[in-house]
Protein backbone atom coordinates (compact mmCIF):
# COMPACT_ATOMS: atom_id res chain seq x y z
CA UNK A 1 0.00 0.00 0.00
CA UNK A 2 1.36 3.71 -0.57
CA UNK A 3 0.99 5.30 2.03
CA UNK A 4 0.82 9.03 1.79
CA UNK A 5 3.94 11.23 3.62
CA UNK A 6 4.93 11.32 7.54
CA UNK A 7 3.27 15.25 7.74
CA UNK A 8 -0.27 13.49 6.39
CA UNK A 9 -0.14 10.65 8.41
CA UNK A 10 0.33 12.72 11.83
CA UNK A 11 -3.08 14.50 11.19
CA UNK A 12 -5.02 11.05 10.95
CA UNK A 13 -6.63 9.10 13.88
CA UNK A 14 -7.65 5.59 13.78
CA UNK A 15 -11.16 6.06 16.26
CA UNK A 16 -11.43 2.28 16.88
CA UNK A 17 -8.75 -0.28 17.25
CA UNK A 18 -7.97 -3.06 19.48
CA UNK A 19 -4.23 -3.38 19.82
CA UNK A 20 -3.64 -4.92 23.21
CA UNK A 21 -5.60 -7.70 21.66
CA UNK A 22 -2.06 -8.65 20.65
CA UNK A 23 1.98 -8.28 21.71
CA UNK A 24 2.89 -5.08 21.24
CA UNK A 25 6.03 -4.72 20.08
CA UNK A 26 7.72 -1.15 21.19
CA UNK A 27 9.18 -0.75 18.08
CA UNK A 28 5.94 -1.20 16.28
CA UNK A 29 4.62 2.05 18.86
CA UNK A 30 7.77 3.91 18.25
CA UNK A 31 7.32 3.92 14.42
CA UNK A 32 3.22 4.93 14.87
CA UNK A 33 2.48 7.83 12.75
CA UNK A 34 -0.88 7.74 13.14
CA UNK A 35 -3.06 8.48 16.63
CA UNK A 36 -5.15 5.57 17.62
CA UNK A 37 -7.93 5.40 19.64
CA UNK A 38 -7.30 1.63 21.89
CA UNK A 39 -10.36 0.04 22.70
CA UNK A 40 -10.45 -2.25 26.14
CA UNK A 41 -13.49 -4.89 26.51
CA UNK A 42 -13.18 -7.07 29.74
CA UNK A 43 -11.72 -6.69 32.42
CA UNK A 44 -8.27 -8.14 31.94
CA UNK A 45 -7.36 -5.60 29.41
CA UNK A 46 -8.45 -2.61 30.46
CA UNK A 47 -4.66 -2.31 32.28
CA UNK A 48 -3.42 -3.08 29.03
CA UNK A 49 -5.34 0.09 27.81
CA UNK A 50 -4.03 2.22 30.75
CA UNK A 51 -0.62 1.04 30.18
CA UNK A 52 -0.49 1.38 26.88
CA UNK A 53 -1.49 4.94 27.23
CA UNK A 54 0.83 6.09 30.03
CA UNK A 55 3.77 4.52 27.58
CA UNK A 56 2.75 6.51 24.57
CA UNK A 57 0.44 9.58 25.96
CA UNK A 58 0.91 11.41 22.31
CA UNK A 59 -0.28 8.27 20.00
CA UNK A 60 -2.85 6.99 22.40
CA UNK A 61 -6.07 7.76 23.54
CA UNK A 62 -7.25 5.28 26.31
CA UNK A 63 -10.78 4.06 25.59
CA UNK A 64 -11.89 2.01 28.64
CA UNK A 65 -15.22 0.11 29.17
CA UNK A 66 -17.26 -3.46 29.05
CA UNK A 67 -18.34 -5.12 25.42
CA UNK A 68 -21.47 -6.62 24.90
CA UNK A 69 -19.57 -10.21 24.27
CA UNK A 70 -18.60 -9.77 27.93
CA UNK A 71 -21.60 -8.86 29.63
CA UNK A 72 -22.17 -12.52 30.61
CA UNK A 73 -18.92 -11.67 33.21
CA UNK A 74 -21.07 -9.18 34.97
CA UNK A 75 -23.72 -9.14 37.81
CA UNK A 76 -26.23 -6.84 38.11
CA UNK A 77 -26.94 -7.76 42.04
CA UNK A 78 -23.94 -7.90 44.28
CA UNK A 79 -24.88 -10.80 46.40
CA UNK A 80 -25.00 -13.58 43.69
CA UNK A 81 -23.40 -17.01 43.45
CA UNK A 82 -21.47 -17.77 40.27
CA UNK A 83 -23.79 -20.79 39.14
CA UNK A 84 -27.40 -18.74 40.37
CA UNK A 85 -25.91 -15.62 38.16
CA UNK A 86 -25.66 -17.96 34.99
CA UNK A 87 -28.25 -19.94 35.73
CA UNK A 88 -30.64 -16.90 35.81
CA UNK A 89 -28.85 -15.50 32.45
CA UNK A 90 -28.87 -17.90 30.21
CA UNK A 91 -31.93 -19.92 31.59
CA UNK A 92 -30.63 -23.86 30.39
CA UNK A 93 -34.16 -25.79 29.55
CA UNK A 94 -34.34 -29.21 30.61
CA UNK A 95 -33.27 -31.04 27.60
CA UNK A 96 -30.02 -33.15 28.69
CA UNK A 97 -28.10 -31.79 25.94
CA UNK A 98 -28.67 -28.18 26.87
CA UNK A 99 -28.05 -28.60 30.48
CA UNK A 100 -24.50 -30.36 29.30
CA UNK A 101 -24.10 -27.58 27.55
CA UNK A 102 -24.34 -25.58 30.05
CA UNK A 103 -22.52 -27.24 32.41
CA UNK A 104 -19.60 -27.31 30.26
CA UNK A 105 -19.39 -23.31 29.63
CA UNK A 106 -20.03 -22.89 33.67
CA UNK A 107 -16.73 -24.61 34.12
CA UNK A 108 -15.09 -22.50 31.94
CA UNK A 109 -16.76 -19.18 32.90
CA UNK A 110 -14.85 -16.48 35.64
CA UNK A 111 -16.83 -15.70 38.91
CA UNK A 112 -19.32 -13.20 37.72
CA UNK A 113 -18.24 -9.55 39.10
CA UNK A 114 -20.88 -6.82 40.74
CA UNK A 115 -22.23 -4.10 37.91
CA UNK A 116 -21.27 -1.78 40.80
CA UNK A 117 -17.55 -2.78 40.89
CA UNK A 118 -17.08 -2.60 37.76
CA UNK A 119 -18.59 1.31 37.46
CA UNK A 120 -16.33 2.33 39.66
CA UNK A 121 -13.29 0.49 38.29
CA UNK A 122 -14.48 2.62 35.18
CA UNK A 123 -15.11 5.63 37.26
CA UNK A 124 -11.45 5.67 38.37
CA UNK A 125 -10.01 5.12 35.00
CA UNK A 126 -11.80 7.42 32.92
CA UNK A 127 -11.02 10.35 35.68
CA UNK A 128 -7.32 9.24 35.97
CA UNK A 129 -7.10 9.97 31.63
CA UNK A 130 -8.91 13.45 31.01
CA UNK A 131 -8.89 12.49 26.91
CA UNK A 132 -10.53 8.60 27.68
CA UNK A 133 -13.14 7.88 26.62
CA UNK A 134 -15.75 5.05 27.33
CA UNK A 135 -15.53 2.25 24.60
CA UNK A 136 -15.74 -0.36 23.42
CA UNK A 137 -19.39 -0.73 24.69
CA UNK A 138 -23.13 -1.55 22.67
CA UNK A 139 -25.24 -4.26 22.39
CA UNK A 140 -25.12 -7.13 20.01
CA UNK A 141 -28.19 -9.40 19.12
CA UNK A 142 -25.53 -11.29 17.00
CA UNK A 143 -23.41 -13.57 18.99
CA UNK A 144 -23.35 -16.78 21.17
CA UNK A 145 -20.82 -16.81 24.11
CA UNK A 146 -17.92 -19.29 22.78
CA UNK A 147 -16.67 -22.27 25.46
CA UNK A 148 -13.11 -20.29 25.29
CA UNK A 149 -13.11 -17.02 23.83
CA UNK A 150 -9.15 -17.27 22.86
CA UNK A 151 -9.01 -20.41 21.05
CA UNK A 152 -8.91 -20.22 17.31
CA UNK A 153 -11.71 -21.07 15.58
CA UNK A 154 -13.58 -20.34 18.78
CA UNK A 155 -16.40 -23.27 19.50
CA UNK A 156 -19.61 -21.72 20.37
CA UNK A 157 -22.19 -22.29 22.91
CA UNK A 158 -26.22 -22.47 21.96
CA UNK A 159 -26.25 -19.32 24.30
CA UNK A 160 -26.62 -15.76 24.46
CA UNK A 161 -27.00 -12.48 26.57
CA UNK A 162 -30.37 -11.35 27.01
CA UNK A 163 -30.70 -7.86 25.61
CA UNK A 164 -32.16 -6.43 28.46
CA UNK A 165 -29.36 -7.26 30.74
CA UNK A 166 -26.70 -6.29 27.86
CA UNK A 167 -28.74 -2.63 28.07
CA UNK A 168 -28.65 -2.45 31.88
CA UNK A 169 -24.88 -2.52 31.68
CA UNK A 170 -24.65 -0.49 28.84
CA UNK A 171 -26.90 2.09 30.39
CA UNK A 172 -24.28 1.91 33.26
CA UNK A 173 -21.71 2.76 31.23
CA UNK A 174 -23.12 5.24 29.20
CA UNK A 175 -24.87 7.14 32.45
CA UNK A 176 -21.47 7.17 33.92
CA UNK A 177 -19.97 8.87 30.48
CA UNK A 178 -22.36 11.57 30.56
CA UNK A 179 -21.79 12.28 34.17
CA UNK A 180 -18.07 12.74 33.30
CA UNK A 181 -18.96 14.48 30.22
CA UNK A 182 -17.25 11.72 28.29
CA UNK A 183 -17.21 11.04 24.65
CA UNK A 184 -18.20 7.14 23.80
CA UNK A 185 -17.21 4.04 20.86
CA UNK A 186 -20.93 2.77 20.37
CA UNK A 187 -21.09 -1.31 19.24
CA UNK A 188 -24.38 -1.98 17.89
CA UNK A 189 -24.71 -5.30 16.04
CA UNK A 190 -28.64 -6.42 15.00
CA UNK A 191 -29.61 -4.30 17.35
CA UNK A 192 -30.59 -0.90 15.41
CA UNK A 193 -34.05 -0.91 17.00
CA UNK A 194 -33.09 -1.37 21.05
CA UNK A 195 -30.20 1.39 20.20
CA UNK A 196 -32.21 3.84 19.00
CA UNK A 197 -34.79 3.69 22.13
CA UNK A 198 -32.04 3.39 23.84
CA UNK A 199 -30.61 6.64 22.55
CA UNK A 200 -34.32 8.13 22.75
CA UNK A 201 -34.75 7.50 26.46
CA UNK A 202 -30.70 9.27 26.94
CA UNK A 203 -32.37 12.30 25.14
CA UNK A 204 -35.19 12.44 26.77
CA UNK A 205 -33.80 11.76 30.33
CA UNK A 206 -30.61 14.45 29.80
CA UNK A 207 -31.69 16.74 26.97
CA UNK A 208 -28.55 18.59 26.37
CA UNK A 209 -26.24 16.80 29.24
CA UNK A 210 -26.23 14.46 26.43
CA UNK A 211 -25.42 16.16 23.42
CA UNK A 212 -22.33 17.69 25.56
CA UNK A 213 -20.95 14.39 24.75
CA UNK A 214 -20.13 12.79 21.19
CA UNK A 215 -20.84 9.31 20.49
CA UNK A 216 -19.56 7.20 17.45
CA UNK A 217 -21.09 4.24 15.69
CA UNK A 218 -18.17 2.35 15.15
CA UNK A 219 -18.03 -0.26 12.13
CA UNK A 220 -22.11 1.14 11.76
CA UNK A 221 -23.70 -1.81 10.07
CA UNK A 222 -27.68 0.20 9.93
CA UNK A 223 -29.56 0.10 7.12
CA UNK A 224 -29.33 3.44 5.37
CA UNK A 225 -33.12 4.23 6.35
CA UNK A 226 -32.14 3.28 9.85
CA UNK A 227 -28.68 5.56 9.59
CA UNK A 228 -30.05 8.71 8.22
CA UNK A 229 -32.96 8.44 11.35
CA UNK A 230 -30.40 8.57 13.78
CA UNK A 231 -28.33 11.44 12.38
CA UNK A 232 -31.22 13.01 11.42
CA UNK A 233 -32.54 12.77 15.34
CA UNK A 234 -28.85 12.77 16.96
CA UNK A 235 -26.74 15.62 16.19
CA UNK A 236 -24.08 14.44 18.57
CA UNK A 237 -23.73 10.97 16.60
CA UNK A 238 -20.70 10.32 14.34
CA UNK A 239 -20.10 7.74 11.75
CA UNK A 240 -17.03 5.44 11.94
CA UNK A 241 -16.60 2.60 9.12
CA UNK A 242 -13.48 0.22 8.98
CA UNK A 243 -12.33 -1.91 6.50
CA UNK A 244 -12.36 -5.12 8.19
CA UNK A 245 -15.96 -4.96 9.53
CA UNK A 246 -17.81 -2.84 6.37
CA UNK A 247 -15.62 -3.52 3.58
CA UNK A 248 -17.66 -7.21 3.02
CA UNK A 249 -20.53 -5.20 2.86
CA UNK A 250 -21.88 -2.70 -0.29
CA UNK A 251 -24.40 -0.98 2.61
CA UNK A 252 -20.66 0.65 3.64
CA UNK A 253 -20.66 3.15 0.52
CA UNK A 254 -24.85 4.26 0.78
CA UNK A 255 -23.51 4.79 4.44
CA UNK A 256 -20.35 7.31 3.20
CA UNK A 257 -22.61 8.90 0.86
CA UNK A 258 -25.62 9.53 3.15
CA UNK A 259 -23.51 10.88 6.23
CA UNK A 260 -23.03 14.76 7.16
CA UNK A 261 -19.81 14.94 5.93
CA UNK A 262 -18.99 16.71 9.19
CA UNK A 263 -19.38 13.81 10.99
CA UNK A 264 -17.77 10.74 9.99
CA UNK A 265 -14.50 8.91 10.98
CA UNK A 266 -12.29 6.33 9.94
CA UNK A 267 -10.87 3.61 12.07
CA UNK A 268 -9.39 0.26 11.60
CA UNK A 269 -10.88 -1.97 13.89
CA UNK A 270 -7.64 -4.12 13.87
CA UNK A 271 -6.37 -6.17 16.58
CA UNK A 272 -2.80 -5.30 15.34
CA UNK A 273 -1.04 -1.97 15.91
CA UNK A 274 0.87 -3.06 12.71
CA UNK A 275 -1.67 -2.97 10.81
CA UNK A 276 -3.67 0.20 11.80
CA UNK A 277 -2.47 2.32 9.80
CA UNK A 278 -3.02 0.34 6.76
CA UNK A 279 -6.13 -0.09 7.81
CA UNK A 280 -6.84 3.13 8.39
CA UNK A 281 -5.51 4.75 5.54
CA UNK A 282 -7.88 2.30 3.28
CA UNK A 283 -10.28 3.68 4.77
CA UNK A 284 -9.39 7.10 3.73
CA UNK A 285 -9.42 6.35 0.63
CA UNK A 286 -12.72 5.07 0.34
CA UNK A 287 -14.18 8.06 2.25
CA UNK A 288 -12.34 10.19 -0.74
CA UNK A 289 -13.68 8.49 -3.29
CA UNK A 290 -17.29 8.24 -2.51
CA UNK A 291 -17.38 11.52 -1.12
CA UNK A 292 -15.32 13.06 -4.06
CA UNK A 293 -12.66 14.41 -1.88
CA UNK A 294 -9.17 14.97 -2.86
CA UNK A 295 -6.16 13.05 -0.39
CA UNK A 296 -3.47 14.79 0.28
CA UNK A 297 -0.08 14.09 -0.36
CA UNK A 298 1.64 16.22 1.58
CA UNK A 299 0.37 18.82 4.46
CA UNK A 300 -0.20 22.50 4.10
CA UNK A 301 -2.10 24.07 7.49
CA UNK A 302 -2.77 27.02 5.25
CA UNK A 303 -5.45 26.07 2.90
CA UNK A 304 -9.09 27.62 2.12
CA UNK A 305 -11.61 25.46 2.77
CA UNK A 306 -12.53 25.21 -0.13
CA UNK A 307 -9.15 23.23 -0.82
CA UNK A 308 -9.51 20.64 2.02
CA UNK A 309 -8.80 17.13 1.05
CA UNK A 310 -10.22 14.22 3.00
CA UNK A 311 -7.27 14.25 5.50
CA UNK A 312 -7.67 17.66 6.67
CA UNK A 313 -11.84 17.19 6.21
CA UNK A 314 -11.02 14.07 9.39
CA UNK A 315 -9.14 15.72 10.92
CA UNK A 316 -11.63 18.57 11.60
CA UNK A 317 -14.28 15.83 12.18
CA UNK A 318 -11.97 14.28 14.75
CA UNK A 319 -12.07 17.83 16.68
CA UNK A 320 -15.53 18.25 16.01
CA UNK A 321 -16.18 14.86 17.83
CA UNK A 322 -14.14 16.17 20.59
CA UNK A 323 -15.46 19.62 20.68
CA UNK A 324 -12.77 21.23 19.48
CA UNK A 325 -13.54 22.54 16.99
ZN1 LIG B 1 -14.08 -3.11 18.18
Amino acid sequence: MNLPSPAVLAQLTDVHAHPTDSPIDPQAMQELQITVCAMSSRSSDQSLVRKLAQSYPHKVVPCFGYHPWFSHCICLRNNTTKNDHYRQLFSPSDSAEHLDAFNTLLSTLPVPIPLDDIISSLRQDLQSFPNAMLGEVGLDRAFRIPYNYDESPRKLSPFTVPLQHQLAILRAQIDLAIELGRNISLHSVKAAQPTMELFNDIQAQYGTGWHKISLDLHSCGFSPEMFKDVQRRYPNTFLSLSTVINGRSPNHLSLIQLCDPHRILVESDYNDINMCTSQTWEMVQTVAQVKGWTVETDWDEGQEPSEFGVVRRLKDNWLRFLHKL
